[in-house]
Formats: structure tokens, C-alpha cells, sequence
């Protein structure tokens, strides 16, 4: 692979740059298709491949990575991207202070090179935060080297750059909050309202989202543009539903009725196996994971809503279609529709009741999608 011929000027990365890649063992082939993935993952022209070539050249960005109230599957998200390997950030384009999952070093050891690194980069560092915290009885419930996560988020979030959550329950909570939440769970920006955060909700994270993140930093020196719950626009401004390759489906009124029959082996629409697609925003149906192989309604299991605030109470139960689907189009954006949509779907089920919900009478209405029982 490293041999083939590469039509970089097409891209317009100089050879010194592709060449320096190369001498590092990353061939120019796979140098350009990073480069170029990151400027399709981040919206941006494909002029701007040189520039993101150019910011990663001899960069290493300082990052400490904690973790919390989690399952580590953010963690283990980021080290299997592929997209270039987890090794390649990590050792080319990011310098990983701290990190419990992958360091060596535990105990005391990793403590200290934790606060170490908090006061080599103050006010440079990039901090993620995966998991949640937990703010109940005094923060006793999550505690690293005798510190509550409390008080550990706080004093790292002050001291860094900026701040970026990995998966729901860092962004919002997740799971850990979920009624009845024992542990009185929040995300970051509950804990520190105004800090510089981005938030990369998703059970888990992707991990070319995070890494286009990472990029958009090193490029041009700041956070991408979010939305009004503080998600890039990139990544989490279009429904899911309006990208969804089943969509045609959907419209047509041809729908799975069970995981077994026979629209479901056709690939057929999933909303009424409950799918969550038409109130979901995340850039799944376009970068899907491992390489852009496939996602969970390509795999025929519907959307369960998963980067959405609330997530799990708003989007549960998984396998109860939703009661009404708006019927706002393509244009619609999360900063308009998102906030709104979350909190009703609870709502919804409560006040209409499934059955009722879906009476024929009710689907014809003008502002909701007609759907048959
Ligand atoms: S309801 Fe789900 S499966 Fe059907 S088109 Fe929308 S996102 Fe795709």
C-alpha cells in the first residue's frame, strides 16, 4: 500500500508534509484519506485538507483523559478507531498525559502525573471527561486517590483549555441518571455551568467524531460550533431520520412488524419496532462505524436515541414506536426541533398511550406523518 502511487496534488498537501508521514510509518495513501475524512466528518471544503495536513504537522496536543461514572466503553471506542489507529493519535497528533485505561503507570505513580501534567499545561491542555458524576452525599460515590470526582472534574476543568465529554453520561448524565438516579448523577456542564465544553454524547462515542474534534482544534485553535446543548454542528445537526438509507421505506409506509419477518429481511423501515430515528440527531447514517461499515439500522436494530439528553428515561421503552412522527422536513435542525422532541417523547407516551396514539384518524392529521396500523 505504501507504494501505490497518490495523487496528492489533488488534495494539494505538500510532499514534505506527506513525506515526514511516511518516515513515521503512515503511508501518504492512508495521510490523504485521514486528511480528507476529517474534512467531510467536519463539513468543510476539501480545500482545507492542507490546512488540517499542515496544523498536525510537529503539533502535539497535551490531553488527560478521566473517567468516572462509566462502563469505559469510550475508552474502548477510541482504541479501536481505525480511522488512522488509536496508536497513530495517540502517539502523532496528541500527547496522552494521563489516561487510566491505557497508562502504565497506576497508584500514587499515576496520580501524581495526573497533577503533574494539570500544572506543566495549565490553561493548554484539552481535558475528556468520560462518565458521569456523581454529585449526591457529598460526592462519595466516585472517588479517585481519596478525591471525590467532584472535586477532581472542577479543579481540571478550570485549569484546561478547553473541555470535551465523551458518551451521554459524561454529556448529560446517561445512564447513572437515570430515574432514579441513587447517585444524583450530572454531566459536566451541570457541574461546571459556563466551563469551555463540547459535548460528544453517544453510548458510546464515535470515535471519528471525537477525533475530527481533536482536529478542529489543532487547526484552527478552538472548539467546533455547537448547538444549544453544546454538541458540534458537524456531528449532531441533522435527524437521523432525514439520512436514514431505510427512509425510502418509511415514506412508502412498508414496515418491519417483528425482527423476523419478511420487511425486516427486505430492509424494510424499523419505526414500528420502535425505532427513534425521527427524534434522534447524530451523524450515524452518513459515517457509521468501524471504516464506514455499518451502524445499528443498517444492522437492522432501530435507533434507540442514545445521544440525546435524558437518554435512557426519554427513549425507553427501545421496542415502542414512537407515538407521532412531526412532519417537518430535511431542513429541520437540532437547534430548532432537538430540545423540543426530547422532552416530549416521555410525554407523549404518557399522555396519549400507544394504542390511542396510532389510530388511523389520529396519523392523518396535517403535522404528523401518516402511518398505518
Ligand atoms: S424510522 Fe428509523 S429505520 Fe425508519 S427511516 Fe426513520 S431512522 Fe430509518
Amino acid at each position: 500500500m505504501k507504494n501505490e502511487p497518490v495523487r496528492s496534488e489533488a488534495v494539494g498537501i505538500s510532499e514534505e508534509i506527506l513525506r515526514k508521514w511516511e518516515a513515521k510509518g503512515v503511508s501518504r495513501r492512508d495521510f490523504i484519506k485521514f486528511c480528507t475524512t476529517m474534512t467531510a466528518t467536519l463539513a468543510l471544503p476539501l480545500t482545507f485538507a492542507p490546512k488540517i495536513a499542515a496544523a498536525l504537522e510537529d503539533k502535539r496536543l497535551p490531553v488527560i483523559w478521566v473517567e468516572y461514572q462509566s462502563c469505559s466503553g469510550d475508552s474502548e471506542a477510541f482504541l479501536r478507531a481505525n480511522q488512522p489507529t488509536a496508536a497513530e493519535i495517540i502517539l502523532d497528533i496528541i500527547s496522552l498525559e494521563y489516561a487510566e485505561v491505557v497508562m502504565a503507570a497506576a497508584g500514587h505513580q499515576a496520580e501524581k502525573s495526573k497533577w503533574d501534567a494539570m500544572e506543566k499545561y495549565k490553561g493548554k491542555y484539552l481535558l475528556i471527561v468520560e462518565g458521569s458524576i456523581p454529585t449526591g452525599e457529598g460526592g462519595v460515590y466516585c472517588t479517585v486517590g481519596g478525591e471525590s470526582a467532584v472535586e477532581s472534574a472542577k479543579k481540571l476543568i478550570k485549569n484546561a483549555a478547553a473541555t470535551i465529554t465523551v458518551g451521554t453520561c459524561a454529556s448529560y448524565g446517561g445512564l447513572p441518571a437515570a430515574a432514579p438516579n441513587p447517585t444524583t448523577a450530572v454531566g459536566v456542564r451541570d457541574l461546571v455551568p459556563g466551563a469551555t465544553i463540547v459535548n460528544l454524547p453517544g453510548c458510546p462515542v464515535n470515535a471519528d467524531n471525537l477525533t475530527a474534534t481533536l482536529v478542529h482544534f489543532l487547526t484552527f485553535g478552538k472548539l467546533p460550533a455547537v448547538d444549544a446543548i453544546g454538541r458540534p454542528k458537524f456531528a449532531y445537526g441533522k435527524r437521523i431520520h432525514d439520512n436514514c438509507e431505510r427512509r425510502a421505506h418509511f415514506d412508502a409506509g412498508q414496515y418491519a412488524e417483528s425482527f423476523d419477518d419478511a420487511g425486516h429481511r427486505q430492509g424494510h423501515c424499523l419505526y414500528k419496532l420502535g425505532c427513534k430515528g425521527p427524534e434522534a440527531f447524530h451523524n450515524c447514517p452518513t459515517i457509521r462505524y468501524n471504516e464506514g461499515l455499518s451502524w445499528p439500522v443498517m444492522a437492522g436494530h432501530g435507533c434507540i436515541g442514545c445521544a440525546s439528553p435524558g437518554f435512557w428515561d426519554t427513549m425507553s421503552p427501545f421496542y415502542r414506536r414512537l407515538p407521532q412522527v412531526p412532519g417537518f422536513g430535511v431542513e429541520a435542525t437540532a437547534d430548532k426541533i432537538g430540545l423540543g422532541l426530547v422532552g416530549a417523547t416521555a410525554a407523549a407516551f404518557a399522555v396519549h398511550g400507544v394504542a390511542s396514539a396510532f389510530r388511523k384518524g389520529d396519523a392523518m392529521e396535517s403535522d404528523k406523518v401518516k402511518v398505518e396500523e
